[in-house]
């Protein structure tokens, strides 16, 4: 884990988190990033404050209202009712400043338990908010965490969370978490440019395309010495499928 810290590092920097306290901000607009820009969140965010300054009156807006606010968004008929809905289930006067010291398990059950509210969302409130330590895992860090052997490639998402958080140093978490980002934007795409990969004598993903792509052992030009044609050929023939095999 350590060895693919440092080579991310090198790749792509230290990043620092700056953890804003504000989470019921981050709760809305993680649902606004949702299937959209972070160009696009930021125009929703900003329409949405500007029309409705306080919290509780995004709750009590008429919700036409509130999808029109939030419409360059993208699904804003699905994105305002459930913004509104999440803010209703934190009662009369919306508050989330007491998960920066809630016990983790804690936090997290009351985050997921909010109406649209999953485990990738709960991570960006508690990090971005608190620099709690948590890594969201979102399509890139997926992929790339997957391909690195981090957690199984076909995990859940909430197993794939929970591995990250086991395997990775609280310390870590927020470089890990841009890093594979950036990782995931910049060479393992969903098309993975593996040959220019600084991390593929480390990735076990790469490690398998190798040995399936290896090309088959050549027939030798000249039989050797003592072998007839017909030998020649077979033992060839029968050493290109081991190759293959052993592979
Ligand atoms: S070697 Fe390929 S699959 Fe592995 S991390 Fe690099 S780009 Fe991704």
């Amino acid at each position: 884990m350590q060895a693919i810290r440092d080579r991310l590092r090198e790749l792509y920097g230290s990043p620092v988190n700056q953890p804003h306290g504000h989470p019921i901000a981050e709760l809305v607009r993680t649902v606004l990033s949702q299937n959209t820009s972070d160009t696009n969140r930021d125009v929703a965010y900003a329409r949405l404050r500007e029309r409705f300054p306080t919290w509780e009156e995004v709750r009590d807006a008429p919700t036409d209202e509130l999808i029109e606010a939030i419409r360059p968004g993208g699904l804003a008929n699905t994105k305002g009712p459930r913004i509104q809905a999440i803010l209703s289930a934190l009662g009369e006067h919306p508050d989330l400043d007491w998960l920066e010291e809630a016990p983790r398990g804690e936090a997290v059950d009351f985050l997921v338990a909010l109406p649209g509210v999953g485990r990738k969302t709960a991570a960006c409130v508690l990090i971005f908010s608190f620099d709690r330590p948590e890594i969201p895992v979102d399509t890139h860090v997926y992929r790339v965490g997957g391909r690195l052997g981090l957690f199984r490639e076909r995990a859940s998402f909430d197993e794939a969370h929970d591995e990250m958080r086991r395997v990775v140093d609280p310390d870590d978490a927020y470089e890990l978490h841009i890093n594979l980002i950036n990782h995931g934007r910049a060479v393992c795409r969903p098309r993975p440019r593996c040959d220019e990969c600084a991390l593929r004598r480390m990735c076990p993903y790469w490690r398998r395309l190798r040995a399936t792509s290896l090309p088959p052992v050549r027939a030798p030009r000249r039989a050797p010495l003592g072998l007839t044609d017909a030998s020649s050929s077979l033992s060839a023939s029968a050493r290109s499928s081991a190759g293959r095999a052993g592979h």
